[in-house]
């Protein structure tokens, strides 16, 4: 029987680490954790599609069962700031879950392509309605699972420090070391073997 962190470890690399929240969950790592104690549901991660879910339930031994509204893998798509509309009120920066926004407070503010997940939590967040979502040349998996799983896991450290919650920072470090190591080891492994389009 495998423990408990190892499966949420394991379901963390199946799941697009997108941090979007749709699920209804803070984080990925909290929708996993549901997964194992069966408050949450294979169906509800939106950017993970049908691929996802069939995984989910191979890996957590689950019948699939219709989930209900079309589950189709959400396209990469990152987020664009018109910066002719942009009034540098910085509002978009603490909502982005990996700091793929940078900008300072008066200034224009720019989204680095690369590391964005299209979460779209910064729209929502922005006065003017000045962030739009274009295709993305790079891939699904790459923007989702490898950058974003660690620079969320970076962003908490960050938010932590400036918090000085000791406390939690050294649980942070802890379990970036433990996971990181863990999960870019499992996750290169997978993304040989893993592509979007094998459904
Ligand atoms: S820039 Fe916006 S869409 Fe992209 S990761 Fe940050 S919050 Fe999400
Ligand atoms: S929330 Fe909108 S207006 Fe404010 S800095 Fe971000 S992109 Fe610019």
């Amino acid at each position: 029987m495998k423990n408990r962190f190892f499966m949420q470890s394991e379901i963390l690399q199946v799941l697009p680490n997108t941090q979007c929240q749709r699920c209804g969950w803070e984080t990925c790592a909290d929708f996993a954790a549901g997964l194992l104690e069966s408050k949450s549901s294979i169906n509800d991660c939106l950017p993970g599609g049908e691929r996802v879910r069939k995984a989910l339930a191979k890996l957590l031994d689950q019948e699939l069962v219709p989930p209900g509204p079309i589950l189709k893998e959400e396209k990469a798509r990152v987020a664009f700031i018109d910066e002719t509309n942009c009034i540098g009120c910085a509002k978009c920066l603490p909502v982005c879950p990996v700091d793929s926004i940078i900008g300072t407070k008066g200034k224009t503010h720019t989204v680095v392509e690369q590391w964005c997940t299209g979460c779209k939590l910064c729209a929502s967040a922005c006065p003017t309605d000045c962030i739009d979502f274009e295709s993305s040349l790079l891939t699904y998996i790459v923007i989702s699972k490898e950058s974003a799983a660690l620079r969320f896991v970076e962003k908490q450290q960050r938010v932590e420090l400036k918090n000085k919650d000791k406390e939690k920072v050294e649980n942070f470090i802890e379990v970036k070391e433990d996971v990181k190591h863990e999960y870019l080891t499992n996750l290169s492994l997978k993304l040989d073997n893993d592509s979007p389009s094998d459904e």
